[in-house]
């Protein structure tokens, strides 16, 4: 990335990969996202817009140190992605609930009154 730009020794949002998933409905989905969540470094997350997420906590592997080691022929979902809202200047955390392990989201599924019956046991 260029020397003078707002992302000057960060990489935050170049060490990870997400994507949408369906939003669960029934014990089979609850169980794929338990399924998810006992693996090491996949985190599942809520975002803004209520739309359900799996993310991968992958460094890009042409990453070279902080800097874009393929900066002019970067894919175009990096040249989109804007450091305007992101990781580093959003306001507030990026997500409106995150589960890193299977624990913290059986925990939540206990206390919540819409996905108790779902409660992985
Ligand atoms: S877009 Fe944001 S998170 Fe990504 S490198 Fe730039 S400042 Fe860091
Ligand atoms: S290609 Fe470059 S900008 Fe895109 S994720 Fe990898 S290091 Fe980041």
């Amino acid at each position: 990335m260029e020397a003078d730009n707002p992302c000057q020794g960060c990489s935050k949002c170049c060490r990870y990969v997400a994507m949408e998933i369906d939003k669960p409905e029934d014990q089979k989905d609850f169980d794929q996202i338990k399924w998810f969540l006992v693996h090491k470094d996949v985190w599942i997350f809520i975002d803004h817009d209520n739309s359900w997420n799996i993310q991968f906590n992958t460094p890009c592997e042409k990453l070279n140190g902080n800097l874009c080691g393929i900066y002019k022929t970067r894919p175009q979902i990096c040249r989109d992605y804007s450091s305007e809202n992101c990781e580093k200047y959003g306001a507030g955390d990026s997500f409106k609930l995150l589960w890193k392990n299977m624990e913290e989201f059986e925990e939540y599924l206990l206390g919540s009154s819409k996905y108790s019956k779902f409660a992985l046991r």
